[in-house]
């Protein structure tokens, strides 16, 4: 009986379209709640905002901003805000749906959101990025807060951007509401930990399903696609547990070393020029060789859609760990699966950085501060037992994991839609 959306007009590849047949795919697992599962099909709240600034040249410019609160059964909305020229609604929209899986998948207490300006931020100055952030802020006002949506940083946004956020949104209640945002400076309700938390949990998750497979991570082979804040961190554990890092692909080029590259001499290179100026540490080679490389482990942590049909065919790789989102192509997931290939899904796989985030809300209320050992302790054990839980229901439905964590999810989901009811 539901009405279709009118303001979306999904195909099969794009981001609300994926993540539709996502949902469908689950349905068969989810018992009596599958009469439920038509809330998943639609976001809670969509709220289209203009933003308008005048600009350092006297001009007035107007953009267009997005919060969408995509459920909230579990708890608040959370998710990042992404400041690109590209970002739609119907992203937003997609990107929002997929917190709400992750959050579920690592059982935070928490639904999923997103938000977006559709800006390029390299063309504006510092005090225009902070008026279109701040009348952004202004304007989302209305829906967000720290019990009911809390924002955190995503493309082109950072801990400054959320000290702004956090400034506009206490001015207009009138005090200090540190909890309306994580990412933040540290010095300013933020959390140790927070920076290497996806890379952490990467790590955490991979080192796990390295064991069940029976796999040694002394001496295990390592290909990383994107050296920046989730690839290199979690390569530095990768190799601090024994193993090593064989390729490395940044935007500059592809670096390759079948003994191991140097971390410690590729990290600084890297972070300045790119991974190809470390020539002297290994051999630059053309990127499309990069998925030839023997490897027992390949970490995609760049953009989405790099694990194509024909790349999942030659990888040699026996786990992918998805530190991206969305990395690997619906058809490229169906070939690494027949080929037995384990893929640990981005919604577990990279949930590291949004449970810390939930570390840095607690600790806000709390104004008690966590040392990073605490922090790393219980990331450790939260992702353990979300990866635990997945795959014993991957084994008991002889499912794929990706496949395994939706189901996990959604039956949270949509069993604390039922618990609450429906209202009126
Ligand atoms: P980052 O900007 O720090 O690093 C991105 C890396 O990808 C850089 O090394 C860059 O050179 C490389 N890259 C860019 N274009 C490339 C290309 N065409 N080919 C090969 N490499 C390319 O970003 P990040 O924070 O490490 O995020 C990486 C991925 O992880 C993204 O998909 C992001 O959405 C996802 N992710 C990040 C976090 C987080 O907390 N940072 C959390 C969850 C998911």
């Amino acid at each position: 009986m539901s009405e279709k959306l009118s303001f979306v007009s999904p195909t099969a590849n794009s981001p609300w379209g994926t993540y539709l047949s996502q949902v469908d795919r689950v349905v068969p697992y989810l018992g009596p709640l599958a009469r439920w599962v038509e809330t998943l099909k639609r976001p809670k709240r969509a709220l289209i905002v203009d933003v308008p600034i005048e600009m350092d040249d006297g001009t007035i410019a107007h953009f267009e901003g997005y919060r969408v609160q995509h459920n909230m059964s579990r708890g608040p909305g959370k998710g990042g805000v992404r400041f690109h020229p590209d970002v739609t609604l119907e992203e937003v929209m997609a990107l929002s749906a997929w917190m709400t899986i992750k959050t579920a998948a690592v059982n935070l207490p928490y639904g999923g959101a997103k938000g977006g300006i559709r800006v390029d931020p390299k063309k504006l100055s510092l005090q225009e990025l902070e008026k279109i952030t701040r009348r952004y802020t202004s304007e989302i006002g209305i829906i967000i807060g720290p019990h009911t949506d809390i924002p955190a940083p995503d493309v082109n946004t950072n801990g400054q951007i959320m000290a702004w956020m956090m400034d506009t949104y206490s001015m207009n209640v009138g005090g200090t509401a540190t909890g309306v945002v994580t990412g933040k400076p540290l010095h300013l309700g933020g959390s140790l930990g927070r920076v290497k938390a996806t890379g952490r949990g990467v790590f955490v998750t991979g080192r796990e399903a390295a064991r069940r497979l029976g796999m040694d991570l002394r001496g295990a082979r390592i290909a990383v696609q994107g050296f920046g804040n989730v690839g290199s961190v979690a390569a530095e554990l990768f190799a601090e547990a024994g193993a090593k890092i064989v390729a490395v692909q940044d935007h500059t080029g592809t670096i390759v070393n079948t003994n191991g590259l140097d971390l410690a001499k590729l990290i600084p290179v890297a972070n300045k020029e790119g991974v190809v100026a470390f020539k002297s540490g290994g051999d630059i080679v053309p990127n499309e060789d990069f998925w030839n490389v023997a490897c027992d482990i390949l970490i995609p942590a760049a953009l989405e859609g790099q694990i194509t049909a024909e790349r999942a065919q030659k990888t040699t790789a026996k786990l992918v760990l998805e530190g991206a989102n969305g990395p690997t192509v619906p058809q490229a997931d169906d070939i690494l699966a027949e080929r037995g290939v384990l893929v640990v899904p981005d919604v577990i796989c990279n949930a590291g950085g949004v449970t810390v985030s939930y570390f840095e809300w607690v600790q806000d209320f709390s104004s008690f501060f966590w040392d990073e050992d605490e922090i790393n302790v219980r990331l450790d054990r939260i992702m353990m037992n979300a990866l635990n839980q997945i795959w014993d229901t991957a084994d008991k439905h002889k499912i794929t994991l990706r496949t395994a964590t939706y189901a996990v999810a959604c039956e949270r989901i949509l069993m604390a839609r039922q618990e609450r009811g429906l209202y009126p």
